[in-house]
């Protein structure tokens, strides 16, 4: 993924809903079951609602119990960065878009086959667009 997409602090601010943008941008995390997502089965492909850039494939989401829409694997590994988290006493792997630099939620290595991984993301980060 080459092209990034940068915009402002003060685009974004008018671009994203609040809740939006204290996530995608300021690395927050939406409470447990209250997210758009986390209990829907629709497939689709999940995109990042900051730039639009393809993330999951609804085929990969699983019902991880965690009350966060959980995949166990992207659609193109260059289309999710990870980077070492070592906030609030942890350390965990960030997952963020590729082309946006949004944060999306973290991966963790307790998912089920065929990777065994968690992307445990954020709904506020994701847009589902149905397939037609
Ligand atoms: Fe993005």
């Amino acid at each position: 993924m080459t092209d990034k997409v940068q915009k402002t602090d003060a685009q974004w601010r008018s671009e994203l809903s609040p809740a939006q943008y204290h996530v995608m941008r300021e690395k927050g995390t939406e409470p447990a079951f209250t997210g758009k997502y986390w209990d829907d089965h629709t497939p689709g492909t999940y995109v990042c609602a900051g730039c639009g850039t393809p993330l999951f494939d609804a085929g990969t989401k699983f019902d991880s119990g965690t009350g966060w829409p959980s995949f166990f694997k992207p659609i193109d590994d260059q289309n999710v960065a990870t980077e070492t988290d070592r906030g609030h006493l942890m350390v965990r792997t960030e997952a963020l878009c590729a082309k946006c630099d949004a944060h999306l939620g973290h991966v963790f290595d307790d998912g089920p086959a065929p990777t065994g991984l968690r992307y445990c993301m954020n709904s506020a980060s994701l847009k589902l667009e149905p397939k037609k």
